[in-house]
């Protein structure tokens, strides 16, 4: 692929469909609005998110194709509009997953930025995305980030900051807990296990993949449970608190583990769901719910405030992404039918293109 001056490099998703329709090809360069950055991309993560865009069996109401996907971008500012106060030429950022949300909403004033029903997710809409030269991004959706941690922070907002979301800011988990966490070789909730057990919980992972076992394990899980998908892990999660259960429990698969992971926790525990993304119906036990005072709670991706906590932590060297596999921008094809087929231990990365 050539550029002109006026165009970028990107990977363009014409349709919805398969990942053939995933085409390395050129864009127009995007421009700095007044309060917008333009970040030359180093790298960006690939997200189920991305995936299921790109089906096109979810979210269709907010994304409009053309599309460039990806939203977990690291890279520099190249171009920065009249109204940014925060950012220069040169400063290296990450992207807080949305392109720009309102700030003025009644959720963007109570750090729920998540849920701004005015928010333009990164990678969602027409042609400007991760995967690619540049993207434009508003700068309350930018942090900056040391030149000396790796590429692979580039996906710190959704591996660390919904995690920390889910553990710290809803769960409330505290020092000396345990926390199981459900499906705990994926993506997403293998990096929760390391925050977890950097915020000095005991962990306990559940997975029905003998081969991520390990994988778990160096994340900082103290135990790790395998059992078939289906099988019912809960005797081995009571066994291993001694009867008591778990205070916390991330649930990062859904439907298929819920009643299992809800008879694992301990009395007073919160229930959080970080992963279901299909309609799935389950029967739920109220009595024996409510006999042991749980609680059920949700956590939606992650906010900026979030991010900038993660980030900090990433150049101190207490947390650091676990990559499966680094592609070239131009493989971002191979990257997702590698996502839909071998359920990589760790998130993949696009990285910029000679
Ligand atoms: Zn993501
Ligand atoms: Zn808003």
């Amino acid at each position: 692929v050539t550029t002109t001056s006026d165009m970028i490099r990107a990977v363009v998703t014409q349709r919805p469909g398969d990942s053939t329709l995933m085409e390395w090809t050129t864009a127009p360069v995007p421009v700095a609005g007044p309060r917008d950055c333009v970040v030359e991309v180093e790298a960006c993560g690939v997200c189920m998110h991305d995936v299921i865009v790109r089906q096109g069996w979810r979210k269709m109401v907010s994304v409009e194709f053309p599309v460039i996907l990806g939203h977990e971008v690291i890279g520099h500012v190249v171009e920065v509009g009249d109204e940014v106060r925060d950012f220069r030429v040169g400063d290296r950022v990450v992207t807080v997953q949305r392109e720009s949300v309102c700030g003025e909403c009644r959720d963007c004033r109570s750090g729920r930025e998540s849920s701004c029903r005015r928010q333009v997710f990164l990678g969602d809409v027409g042609l400007n995305g991760g995967y690619a030269d540049r993207v434009r991004i508003h700068a309350g959706s930018l942090v900056k980030v040391s030149e000396d941690v790796p590429l692979e922070t580039a996906v710190a907002a959704c591996v660390f900051g919904t995690n920390l979301n889910a553990l710290r800011d809803v769960a409330k988990l505290t020092v000396g807990e345990t926390v199981l966490f459900t499906g705990a070789g994926g993506g997403v909730a293998i990096h929760g296990v390391q925050l977890a057990a950097r915020m000095g919980a005991r962990v306990i992972g559940a997975t029905s993949s003998p081969a991520k076992k390990d994988a778990i394990l160096a994340a900082g899980a103290d135990e790790v449970i395998v059992t078939q998908r289906g099988e019912d892990f809960s005797a081995a999660v009571l066994e291993a608190t001694g009867g008591s259960g778990v205070d916390v429990v991330v649930e990062n698969v859904g439907a298929a583990t819920f009643p299992f992971a809800q008879k694992t926790a301990a009395r007073h525990g919160r229930i959080v769901l970080i992963g279901e993304v299909a309609p799935k119906l389950i029967e739920f036990d109220l009595l024996n719910f409510r006999d042991r005072d749980l609680t059920l709670l949700s956590a939606l991706s992650t906010n900026r405030n979030q991010l900038e906590d993660v980030v900090r932590m990433c150049e101190r060297g207490l947390l650091e992404p676990i990559i499966a596999r680094r592609l070239p921008m131009s493989e971002a094809a191979r990257a997702h039918e590698y996502m839909e087929s071998a359920d990589p231990a760790g998130r993949m990365l696009l990285v910029r293109q000679d």
